[in-house]
């Protein structure tokens, strides 16, 4: 099976508190987006593509390996990939989509995804359970429900998929059309997303929080 990774790392550094794209941001001396690539090539994708911010393509030229290809992002996740999927050769038989923001995603969520796609899954999304009270709130923050918890998942990334079905899950998509993953494309078009595990370590680095837990992370 020839897998292509496609990074998006096309997003502002606003909620970091960054005045550079996200996926720049050092991570113990290297760049999130550096750390996203090595996972996938280490987990065992073939050829990395990489959806970075207008403009910034020198930035993340000189981030990378030179065989990483870069293409320009779009406006939200959803053009971004949409460009990275565009790059992706007809050689390529599934397609791992990872958020930059994942940089300390373990091989072994890879690995797990790509064995998911080499056993026949058209998608498969790794996830975790929720293991806090998970309740519905009105207007004014008032409870007004509680969610049975036991059939929940928090969905992380890499997303993988059977190329073709990937392709036309977007082509499908209106173009205005803007969903926060790839499970969601792709369910939209009525394919069935399967689960394997995901993993704490695989969390995404929105607020500088979670970089500062990172860092703890790279350190033990
Ligand atoms: O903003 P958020 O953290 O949810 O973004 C998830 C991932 O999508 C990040 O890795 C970010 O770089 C990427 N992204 C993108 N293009 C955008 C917005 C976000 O590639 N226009």
């Amino acid at each position: 099976m020839h897998a292509v990774g496609i990074v998006a790392a096309a997003g502002s550094g606003l909620r970091l508190g960054s005045d550079r794209p996200k996926a720049l941001v050092a991570l113990a001396g290297r760049p999130l987006v550096r750390w996203a690539v090595d996972g996938l090539l280490a987990g065992g994708v073939a050829e990395v593509i990489v959806a970075v911010p207008a403009g910034e393509r020198a930035a993340f030229a000189a981030a990378l390996p030179a065989a990483v290809r870069l293409v320009d992002g779009g406006a939200t996740r959803t053009a971004s990939v949409r460009a990275g999927l565009a790059a992706a050769g007809e050689r390529a038989d599934a397609v791992l989509v990872h958020d930059a923001a994942r940089p300390l995603t373990p091989p072994d969520v890879i690995a797990r995804v790509l064995a998911a796609l080499a056993a026949g899954v058209p998608a498969v999304v790794p996830v975790l359970p929720v293991v806090d009270t998970t309740v519905v709130v009105d207007v004014d923050g008032v409870i007004t429900d509680a969610v049975p918890r036991a059939p929940l998942r928090r969905v992380q990334t890499p997303q993988g998929f059977d190329r073709q079905t990937l392709v036309a899950a977007y082509d499908a998509l209106p173009a205005g059309a803007e969903l926060t993953d790839d499970a969601a494309v792709v369910r939209a078009a009525g394919v069935p997303v399967a689960t394997v595990a995901g993993d704490e370590r695989a969390g995404k680095i929105t607020v500088a929080h979670d970089l500062a837990l990172a860092e703890l992370q790279v350190q033990r």
